[in-house]
């Protein structure tokens, strides 16, 4: 039983909020504060109509430390969920210093004035959080956080040490427009023009954004163009799998946003740096975002599935020697809307967000200091993702993958 703070209340705090609700046993208590409340009081609705369970709302700017700090001794919570941006990781982080109190987020800090995101900063925090007596969890949501997980669990029970992994991030999901990003666009369009970054020989590589392509079939989904993209994981996977010979992170995209995407960098609108316009600064990417569909409108109309999971090639733990498993989850974009009036991207971040809190406040997962999914035992993990709505498969492949 735990009192919680989640703060921001976009489609991943919509859903893991819906989930902290159903599960009652282990959040008693659910605060939400976001920069619009409106937003927040929204999400409770929806709660209260769909669980019956009440949410007390909040309006904070998150970068605001001192009033952040002051609310967070004010609820008094056992554990704030960082469901915000990821420019607002290290106050956020500051204000649970202040007030002592665990901390929990699904993407690691990111400079606005910078498209690169590393884990550097927020491992900084390490000793503070350690010394306080106090526990940060990074990256508890699909990729990160699921990715990391399933690699564990292989490394536990099937494979002695990883040799190659390769995480697949397929959306095989249709919103019905012509372009619109499935979470914030301004964070996924940063990421997807970044150069593509892999794992290989103890170092990164680094290629040109979108320039490898491999064509995949998907179970349940079917045959996908991937592209590889660095995301955040490899960093922490390199450094908690020190095996690895290449790790690489690939995620599919359709012709008709590739095409969208090319015009409008093409055209400058995804510059992040400050533009003049009529006498006044824009930031190009931030006028896009708000101009894009919203992420949390797409839920009604997004139709087919995610699969998203990992390929791992290595020794094998019984001695029975090179093997490789794919591991993956499917979730249903009409399933997720209708269970918390979320598509199936918000579903899969906001429900291992919820696990991870659940980890933390049942005991599952401890320790003093900055911690990544990596480090924590998979198991407990992997039973909630089985009974929280999304179930995993493995099923062993007959050779490393071929591209
Ligand atoms: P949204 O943009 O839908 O929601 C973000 C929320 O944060 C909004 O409610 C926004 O407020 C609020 N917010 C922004 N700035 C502040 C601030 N200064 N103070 C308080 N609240 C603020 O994003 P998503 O729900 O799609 O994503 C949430 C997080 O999840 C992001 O960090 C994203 O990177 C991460 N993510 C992680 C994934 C994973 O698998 N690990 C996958 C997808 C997302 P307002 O409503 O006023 O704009």
């Amino acid at each position: 039983m735990s009192k919680v703070l989640v703060i921001g209340a976009g489609g991943v705090s919509s859903v893991c909020v819906h989930k902290m609700a159903m599960n009652a046993g282990i959040f008693s208590e659910i605060h939400l504060a976001s920069r619009t409340r409106s937003k927040c009081d929204a999400i409770a609705a929806s709660v209260k109509e769909r669980t019956g369970q009440t949410v007390q709302t909040y309006e904070i700017d998150a970068e605001e430390v001192p009033a952040l700090t002051r609310l967070i001794q004010q609820i008094q919570p056992k554990l704030v969920v960082n469901l915000a941006l990821p420019y607002q990781d290290l106050p956020i982080m500051d204000a649970c210093l202040e007030a002592g109190v665990d901390y929990l987020d699904t993407a690691n800090y990111e400079p606005k004035d910078q498209a690169k995101f590393e884990y550097s900063w927020q491992w900084a925090y390490h000793d503070r959080f350690k010394e306080k007596g106090l526990m940060a969890l990074l990256g508890s949501g699909f990729d990160p956080g699921v990715t990391s997980v399933f690699a564990m669990w292989l490394k536990k029970h099937k494979l002695k040490t990883i040799r190659q992994l390769d995480i697949l991030d397929c959306n095989g999901g249709d919103h019905g427009q012509a372009f619109a990003t499935n979470f914030n666009p301004e964070i996924n369009i940063r990421e997807v023009t970044a150069p593509a970054r892999h794992w290989e020989n103890g170092e990164f590589v680094e290629t040109p954004a979108m320039s490898k392509k491999v064509a995949f079939e998907f179970d349940q989904v079917g045959p996908k163009n991937m592209y590889m993209m660095y995301h955040e994981e490899l960093e922490s996977l390199a450094k908690f799998l020190p095996e690895l010979e290449r790790a690489r992170f690939w995620m599919t995209f359709g012709d008709a946003y590739i095409m969208h995407l090319t015009v409008l960098q093409n055209v400058g609108m995804t510059r992040i740096d400050p533009v003049m316009y009529q006498g006044k600064e824009i930031i190009p990417l931030q006028f896009l975002a708000a101009v894009l569909p919203k992420p949390e409108t797409l839920g009604p109309t997004t139709k087919g599935k995610t699969n998203i999971g990992d390929i791992a090639t290595g020794e094998a733990l019984d001695g029975s020697g090179e093997k490789t498993f794919y591991i993956y989850n499917i979730c249903d974009h009409e399933d997720a809307y209708a269970e918390t009036g979320n598509q199936a991207i918000s579903y899969t971040t906001g429900v291992p967000a919820m696990i991870g809190a659940a980890m933390m406040l049942t005991g599952a997962w401890t320790g003093d200091g900055v911690f990544n999914m990596e480090q924590m035992d998979p198991d407990p993990f992997m039973d909630m993702l089985n009974t929280q709505g999304l179930p995993w498969q493995v099923k062993e492949l007959p050779g490393p993958v071929e591209f």
